[in-house]
C-alpha cells in the first residue's frame, strides 16, 4: 500500500513536470493538426497490423505507434527528422502529441 502510494506520487510529479517546464520548442508551438485516416499508411501495403496510430505534424502522415510491430512512426523521424507526432485516438480525452527528439510528451486534453 505504501508503496501503491508512493508509484502513484512519483508518476504524479513527473507528468506535471512534462507537462509544463520541460516542453520543447516544437510542443510548445504546436497546433495539433489532425488526420482523417484512420489505418497506419505504411501496415496496409504489407497487409499488417498495428495498434495505435501516430500523425506526423510536418507532413500529415499517419502512421503506427511503439506498441505496433513495425513501429513506422519511430523509422519515419529515423528516416525524415520530422520530431513530432499526434496521437490519431478515437478518445478525445486521451490524446497527447509526442516529440521524438527530445521525448517530450504533451497533453492535449
Ligand atoms: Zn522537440
Ligand atoms: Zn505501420
Ligand atoms: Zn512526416
Amino acid at each position: 500500500m505504501i508503496y501503491f502510494l508512493f508509484h502513484i506520487f512519483t508518476e504524479t510529479k513527473r507528468n506535471i513536470k512534462t507537462m509544463d517546464t520541460e516542453l520543447c520548442e516544437h510542443l510548445k508551438q504546436l497546433k495539433p493538426k489532425k488526420s482523417g485516416i484512420d489505418y497506419c499508411e505504411e501496415c496496409v501495403k504489407t497487409n499488417d497490423k498495428w495498434v495505435h496510430l501516430r500523425v506526423c505534424q510536418d507532413c500529415g502522415a499517419t502512421l503506427c505507434c511503439d506498441s505496433s510491430k513495425n513501429k513506422h512512426a519511430s523509422k519515419h523521424f529515423e528516416e525524415t527528422g520530422h520530431s513530432v507526432v499526434v496521437s490519431n485516438l478515437p478518445k478525445p480525452w486521451s490524446q497527447f502529441a509526442w516529440c521524438y527528439e527530445h521525448k517530450v510528451k504533451k497533453s492535449l486534453r
